[in-house]
C-alpha cells in the first residue's frame, strides 16, 4: 500500500436481516478521519437491496477478504439518533431473546427512520392572527384588522371571514392547528389558503406536543398511605431501584405517580410511562395533561409513522418531558430520562408476541438500572414474577390497601352452576340479581371473555360442528352478519343453512358469546339500555368512546364486555359485577391461566362500587369449590399468588426456573418435527448437564392457519447456562437444512405456552 493511501475504515453494521452477526463495511473515503459514531444511521448495499443498517462500532480489522468487502453508499446521520443508552439496551435485549441484531435495532427505530434518509420531523402546522406586526410590511396588512375593516375587506367571502374570526379568538399564542380547526368547522382549507395569501394570517409549526391543560388543579390530598409511599420512593434520591406499588384498584396509583413525577419535572427530568393500551384509557393522558406543567407526547400503534416520528423525535429532543405510551415506547431516546412507569405491570400486552419478542417491562427495569434511575412498577394485581422479585428482596414493595375514597372493596361471592336452569349461560340467581341492581339504579357490568354469539354451531340430528378448515379450533357464529369467523386465523365463511354432513337444518348454536348475552339481556330488560363493548362493536373509529361516554353518564344501564372492560377504566355507577365464565381457565394447559383468571376476577371486581352505593361481584362456576377461587375470594389476590408461587416452584415453572420455547410450524406436519429433532440432535453436540430440554411436542393448538406447531421447551435453573445454550444453538439452527421448509422462532420468557 503506497503510504499516502489514506487509512482504510471499516465498521460492524447491524443490516435488518434475519442473521444472527453484523456485516463489515467499509467507510466512504470521503469522511476522512472524522468520528463515526455507534448508533449512526448508514445506507449500505446488501445483496441486492440497498439497506438502512445501524454503526455498532469501528474495527480495526476484518475477516472478510479486500474483494468482496463492500463500502457504505451514504452515512445519514451525523449522530446516533438512539442515544447511547438505547443502543445499549438493544445490545443486550438481542442476546438475551436470542433475535438477530439487525432486526432488534430496526424494532426500536420509528418505521419512518427505517425507510427514509431524511430526519426533518414534520411538525403540526398552525395558523395564527398576529397582533403585533405593523400595519404595512412589504405593502401586506399584518394587523389584526378591526371588526369594520374586517367586515369590509371580506365582503363577499363569509367562510373566510368566519376562520379569521375563530382564529383571532383562538386562547393560546398558537392559533388553531387543522385538528382543533376540524372541531369548530369545515371546509376550512381554501379559506386558509385565501387570507394567507391576502396576508390577513401567518402560519408556523410546531413540534408534536401536548401542551399542559390550563385548568384549575383539582384540590387531592394525598392519603397518608400514597404519602408514605411517595416518601418512601423519594427517599431514594432517585438512584436506581425497582419500586412495586402494590395498590387495590382505585387505591390511587395515578396519584402517587403524579406526585412523583411533580418533583422530577421539576429539577428538570424526562419521564417515561408505559402503558397497556391507549386506546382504552384517554383519560389517563388528560389527566397527566391537567395536572403536570410539562409538554406530553404519546406514542402508540393507532398513530401514523409521521405522527409517531414527530412525537419520538420530541421526545429525543427534550421538546417533551413526558412520554406516555405502549410497549415499543420503551425505546424512546429520553436524553434526561429520570423515572420509568409501568402501570399494569401484570398485563400480557408488554410483551411482543412475534418478531423481536422482547418483554418492555423487563426491558424497562434494565434501562433503569444501565441509567441509575428509579422504576416504579404499579398494579392491583402484580405478576408472579414480579411478586417472587419482592419476596427474594430485589424490589422495594409499597401497599395501597384502602381506596382513596374510603369505600370498601365489594363483596364477591361464587354462583354455583351445578344443576341450575341456566338462560344463555346466565343463573336465575343471577338475572334476579341484576334485576335488583337495575331496580335500585345501578348500573351492570357483565363480563365475559368471547366475542360472537356462539362458540360455535352444531347439527342437532347428526352432532356435526363448525369446525376451521385451517386450525383445531371451532369457527364461532356472528349473528348479526350472520357469518362464521375463526378467532385464531380470520377465516371467515357464511353462515350455513344447514348441516354439511346430513344436510338437517335443525342447527343449534353452543354455548353463549358478548352478542347472544347482550340479545337476550335486552329481551329480558326491555326498559334498559344494553351496551356491548367488544372488538366487533368498536372497530369503527370514534365508537368505542361513545360507548365509554354512555356507560359513564349511566345512560347505558347494562354493560357487556370482554376484557377491553376489565383495564383501568373508571365507571363510577356500577354496583354489580358478574363474571360468567371462569371453568375454561381454571382448567387451561397454560400454565399461566390460573394467575390470569385470579388477575382478571381481582381487575374486574374492581370496576363495583367505586362511588356512593356498595358494589357486589358474582362469579359464575360449575367448581366452588376449587382451591383458586376458595383462596381467592376469602384470602384475596395476595394469598392465591402465594400459593400459585409456590406451586411454580414445584413444578419447576417461571418464575421458579426459567423457560424458553423453541417453536416451529410448517404446512407439513413432519417438514416442523424433523426440524426439531435435528434441533434436538444438534444440542448433543455441547454439553447439556443442567440444562433441560422436553419435545418435540405439540402446540396446545396443533394446527392454526393451516400450519402445524410443534414445540422444544428449554429450561435450566441457571439462567445465563440456558442463554449461554441458546446463543450457540440459534445460528446453528439457521444453517440446518430442514430449517428451510419450517418457520422457527426462540421466545425467551413466554407468556404462553400456544
Ligand atoms: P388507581 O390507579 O389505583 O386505580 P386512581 O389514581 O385512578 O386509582 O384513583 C381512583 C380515584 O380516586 C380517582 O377518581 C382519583 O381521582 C381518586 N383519588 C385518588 N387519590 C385520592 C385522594 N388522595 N383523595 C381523593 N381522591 C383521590
Ligand atoms: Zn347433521
Ligand atoms: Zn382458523
Amino acid at each position: 500500500m503506497p503510504p499516502d493511501t489514506p487509512k482504510q475504515r471499516i465498521a460492524k453494521i447491524a443490516v435488518p436481516c434475519p442473521l444472527y452477526k453484523m456485516f463489515d463495511y467499509r467507510l466512504p473515503v470521503s469522511i476522512g478521519d472524522q468520528t463515526i459514531q455507534p448508533g449512526v444511521r448508514v445506507r449500505v448495499p446488501f445483496g441486492r437491496q440497498k439497506l438502512i443498517g445501524i454503526i455498532i462500532e469501528e474495527s480495526q480489522s476484518t475477516d472478510v477478504p479486500a474483494n468482496k468487502l463492500k463500502s457504505v453508499i451514504a452515512v445519514l446521520d451525523d449522530h446516533n439518533l438512539l442515544g447511547a443508552d438505547i443502543l445499549k439496551l438493544l445490545t443486550w435485549a438481542s442476546q438475551y431473546y436470542v433475535h438477530p441484531p439487525g432486526d432488534a435495532l430496526q424494532t426500536a427505530l420509528p418505521v419512518y427512520l427505517r425507510n427514509n434518509d431524511d430526519t426533518t420531523p414534520s411538525l403540526t402546522e398552525y395558523w395564527y392572527v398576529d397582533d403585533s406586526d405593523p400595519l404595512f410590511l412589504d405593502g401586506r396588512s399584518l394587523r389584526a384588522l378591526t371588526d369594520e375593516e374586517l367586515q369590509l375587506k371580506l365582503k363577499r367571502a363569509p367562510k373566510q371571514l368566519q376562520v379569521y374570526q375563530l382564529l383571532r379568538n383562538a386562547e393560546t399564542s398558537h392559533g388553531l392547528d387543522a385538528d382543533a380547526l376540524n372541531k369548530l368547522t369545515d371546509n376550512w382549507r381554501t379559506a386558509i389558503k385565501a387570507l394567507l395569501e391576502k396576508g390577513l394570517i401567518r402560519c408556523d409549526e410546531k413540534p408534536a406536543v401536548l401542551t399542559p391543560n390550563d385548568t384549575d388543579p383539582p384540590s387531592i390530598e394525598l392519603t397518608q398511605e400514597q404519602i408514605e409511599t411517595v416518601r418512601s420512593i423519594e427517599s431514594h434520591e432517585h438512584q436506581h431501584a425497582v419500586h412495586l406499588v402494590n395498590g387495590v384498584t382505585g387505591s390511587g396509583k395515578t396519584e402517587v405517580y403524579l406526585a412523583l413525577c411533580e418533583t422530577l419535572l421539576a429539577a428538570g427530568k424526562q419521564i417515561l410511562i408505559l402503558v397497556p393500551e391507549i386506546g382504552l384509557t384517554p383519560q389517563l393522558t388528560q389527566r397527566f395533561q391537567d395536572r403536570l406543567n410539562s409538554n406530553i407526547v404519546v406514542l402508540h400503534s393507532a398513530m401514523n409513522d409521521k405522527q409517531r416520528y414527530a412525537a419520538w423525535h420530541a421526545a429525543a429532543n427534550n421538546q417533551a418531558q413526558l412520554v406516555i405510551g405502549t410497549r415499543s415506547a420503551i425505546f424512546t431516546p429520553l436524553p434526561q430520562l429520570g423515572m420509568i412507569i409501568v402501570d399494569e405491570e401484570h398485563d400480557g400486552s408488554y410483551k411482543q408476541q412475534d418478531g423481536f419478542r422482547y418483554n418492555a417491562r423487563d426491558l424497562a427495569i434494565l434501562r433503569a438500572k444501565n441509567n441509575n434511575i428509579p422504576i416504579i412498577l404499579g398494579s392491583a394485581t402484580p405478576s408472579l414474577e414480579s411478586l417472587n422479585n419482592i419476596n427474594e428482596h430485589r424490589y422495594e414493595a409499597h401497599y395501597l390497601k384502602q381506596r382513596a375514597n374510603k369505600k370498601p372493596l365489594p363483596a364477591i361471592s361464587l354462583v354455583n352452576l351445578c344443576n341450575q336452569k341456566l338462560h344463555e349461560g346466565m343463573a336465575e340467581t343471577l338475572l334476579s340479581k341484576i334485576k335488583q341492581h337495575l331496580d335500585q339504579q345501578g348500573q351492570v357490568l357483565l363480563f365475559i371473555n368471547r366475542r360472537g354469539f356462539a362458540p360455535l354451531l352444531m347439527c342437532h340430528d347428526c352432532g356435526w360442528t363448525t369446525n376451521c378448515q385451517r386450525c383445531d379450533a371451532h369457527m364461532t357464529y356472528h349473528k348479526r352478519r350472520n357469518q362464521l369467523h375463526c378467532h385464531h386465523c380470520g377465516s371467515q365463511r357464511p353462515a350455513p343453512e344447514s348441516c354439511d354432513e346430513c344436510g338437517s337444518s335443525n342447527i343449534l348454536a353452543i354455548g353463549a358469546g358478548t352478542e347472544r348475552i347482550e340479545h337476550y339481556l335486552q329481551e329480558t330488560f326491555p326498559d334498559t339500555q344494553v351496551s356491548r363493548i367488544d372488538r366487533d362493536t368498536t372497530r369503527n373509529k370514534g365508537s368505542l368512546q361513545e360507548k365509554l361516554a354512555k356507560a359513564h353518564s349511566g345512560e347505558s344501564g347494562i354493560l357487556v364486555g370482554t376484557q377491553m372492560l376489565a383495564k383501568g377504566h373508571d365507571f363510577p355507577n356500577i354496583t354489580l359485577v358478574c363474571v360468567l365464565d371462569t371453568d375454561q381457565a381454571l382448567f387451561s394447559a397454560d400454565f399461566r391461566a390460573a394467575e390470569h383468571l385470579a388477575q382478571l376476577i381481582t381487575q374486574v371486581s374492581g370496576r363495583a362500587g367505586r362511588a356512593e352505593k356498595p358494589g357486589e361481584v358474582l362469579i359464575q362456576t360449575h367448581h366452588p369449590d376449587h382451591p383458586l377461587l376458595q383462596t381467592l375470594l376469602h384470602k384475596g389476590y395476595q394469598s392465591f399468588a402465594d400459593a400459585a408461587l409456590k406451586e411454580r416452584q414445584a413444578a419447576g415453572l417461571p418464575p421458579a426456573k426459567p423457560l424458553a420455547l423453541l417453536r416451529c410450524e410448517s404446512v407439513e406436519a413432519h417438514a416442523a418435527q424433523t426440524f426439531l429433532e435435528h434441533a434436538v440432535e444438534l444440542s448433543r453436540q455441547v454439553e447439556t448437564q443442567n440444562l433441560e430440554l422436553f419435545g418435540p411436542l405439540p402446540a396446545p393448538m396443533e394446527r392454526r392457519a393451516g400450519r402445524y406447531r410443534y414445540q422444544i421447551m428449554l429450561q435450566s435453573g441457571k439462567r445465563n447456562l440456558l442463554r449461554q445454550f441458546l446463543s450457540w444453538w440459534a445460528p446453528q439452527l439457521q444453517q440446518l437444512p430442514s430449517a428451510r421448509k419450517v418457520r422457527w422462532s426462540i421466545d425467551v420468557d413466554p407468556y404462553d405456552t400456544f
